[in-house]
């Protein structure tokens, strides 16, 4: 229900994982998800207000369908922060390390002025990083706050 949410967090460097997977709405798997936050110490993001009730201190309703708006909200409860970082895996919320020359030459899809590059490997998806690879319109969204 929050992808596009859960990809725009680790973006920003925040360890996320998503309760793809598991049933909307079905009362024994909002009781695993809930199990699942509090043994791994994350807030639950959901837009289902009654599990966000049931969660209690350890939910957190989302109210808007708009991303920005979603990560607006994050930012005004002083859960995150506006920023972008090349620490995570946007794909996998697994945390890049830096690249090595092998890893940049074999990627077609590099750019070639690697000298105005930083990159940054992805061992779970072998994806290359830079700062860019978002594109730049994302990574404006996510720094202002910009809507589409
Ligand atoms: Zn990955």
């Amino acid at each position: 229900m929050l992808g596009t949410l859960t990809r725009y967090l680790r973006f920003m460097g925040y360890d996320t994982t998503s309760a793809n997977g598991l049933v909307e709405g079905d009362p024994k798997e909002d009781a695993i998800l809930l199990e699942i936050a509090k043994q791994e110490h994350r807030l639950l993001l959901t837009k289902d207000a009654e599990l966000a009730r049931r969660g209690n201190t350890g939910a957190l309703l989302i109210r808007s369908d708009d991303v920005m708006d979603q990560v607006q909200q994050l930012i005004d409860l002083h859960r995150v922060k506006r920023r972008l970082t090349m620490s995570r895996c946007s794909l996998c919320n697994t945390e890049l390390r830096e690249a090595n020359t092998c890893e940049i030459a074999d990627a077609a899809y590099a750019p070639k002025d690697w000298r105005n590059h930083t990159f940054f490997w992805c061992r779970q998806c072998q994806k290359l990083y830079w700062n860019g690879s978002h594109g730049k319109q994302l990574e404006e969204r996510v720094e202002r706050g910009l809507r589409e």
